[in-house]
């Protein structure tokens, strides 16, 4: 088994990982980077970044990544790809394997493995995995111009998700299980002021239906305190934007998360229960899960795992 021995392991390629790469090389700890599933994280899967300081005109999501990217490795970040799938904080140095095999020994490691989208739980997502069901309008959303969709959700995801796809679709569908939406302000003007955006409040999705893709949606329409209509609605698409689950899985044995599995951590620090073991991003964060927010934790757990190392 092929190990390797390293001063800073940094598990995740989101803004938290890479800002924590841009600090920890500029600190001379010779930082190893293991990009994960989704090089670039989340906001690859974003079109425009409107609210990451010092762009005033936006952003693209996959651009400032790259961006990123390419600042960690001007300062000697070791960026590589592949998947943490074990770890083994019982002493130090910790202990990481990824996914071919090969386990890294740290002195010092920052978990920025972030979180993924969450799916309502039924069987037909599953049966319609890439074949109309998705949780990625700006991947796939492509493949639906001039056609029906529907967007599950009520928060700042799903009217971005909504706005998104009613520039590419023929109409959209926006499913919302209360009777208001979540999301900020701006985005529900987005929403509302979009004709071909209609939003289907008390309404929830219990399946899909299609004979090779998905055809229409199986609906439940909310009507008072006991009373429900049953309708199918065609659509062509079906995309997820319900919110999401954190990457920590694989810590869970040696971290302590709290109940929807974010790692918890000092207040106000990304330190975790165990000396040399840092959590930043959104993998440690309910409450903002923000860009700037992620990249400001990796650079707490830059400094962090560098005061660390001086002892
Ligand atoms: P949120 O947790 O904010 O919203 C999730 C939405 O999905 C809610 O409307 C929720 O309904 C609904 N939902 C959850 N589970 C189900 C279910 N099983 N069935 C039906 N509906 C369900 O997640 P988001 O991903 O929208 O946003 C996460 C964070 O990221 C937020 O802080 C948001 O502000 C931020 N963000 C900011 C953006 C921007 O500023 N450009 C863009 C995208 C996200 P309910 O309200 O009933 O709980």
């Amino acid at each position: 088994m092929e190990t390797e021995q390293v001063k800073c392991l940094i598990i995740g390629s989101g803004p938290a990982g890479y800002t924590a790469a841009i600090y920890a090389g500029r600190a001379n700890l010779s930082p190893v980077l293991y990009a994960g599933l989704q090089p670039g994280g989340q906001l690859t899967t974003t079109t425009e970044v409107e609210n990451f300081p010092g762009y005033p005109a936006g952003i693209g999501g996959p651009e400032l990544m790259e961006d990123l990217r390419k600042q960690a490795e001007r300062f000697g970040a070791d960026i590589r790809y592949g998947v943490a799938t074990a770890a083994d904080f019982g002493s130090s140095p910790y202990k990481v394997t990824m996914d071919d095999g090969k386990v890294v020994e740290a002195k010092t490691v920052i978990i920025a493995t972030g979180a993924a989208a969450k799916y309502l739980g039924l069987d037909d997502e599953k049966k319609y995995a890439g074949m109309g069901v998705s949780a990625c309008a700006t991947c796939d959303g492509f493949f639906y111009r001039n056609r029906v969709v529907a967007v599950v959700g009520g928060g700042d995801t799903a009217c971005e998700e909504a706005s998104y796809l009613a520039g590419l679709a023929s109409k959209v569908y926006l499913i919302v299980r209360k009777p208001y939406l979540r999301a900020s302000k701006v985005m529900q003007q987005r929403v509302f002021g979009n004709p071909k955006i209609e939003v289907l409040f008390e309404h929830n999705a219990v399946g899909l239906y299609g004979e090779n893709g998905v055809e229409g949606v199986h609906l439940v329409k909310r009507l008072g305190e006991a009373d429900e209509q049953r309708y199918d609605l065609p659509v062509d698409g079906f995309f997820l934007a319900i919110g999401h689950k954190p990457n920590s899985d694989i810590f869970k044995p040696w971290l302590e998360t709290d109940e929807v599995g974010y790692i918890l951590t000092e207040p106000g620090t990304p330190r975790t229960r165990i000396p040399g073991i840092f959590a930043a991003g959104d993998v440690a964060d309910p409450h903002y899960r923000q860009a700037i927010t992620a990249a400001a934790s990796g650079c707490m757990a830059a400094i962090e795992a560098e005061r660390y190392l001086l002892g």
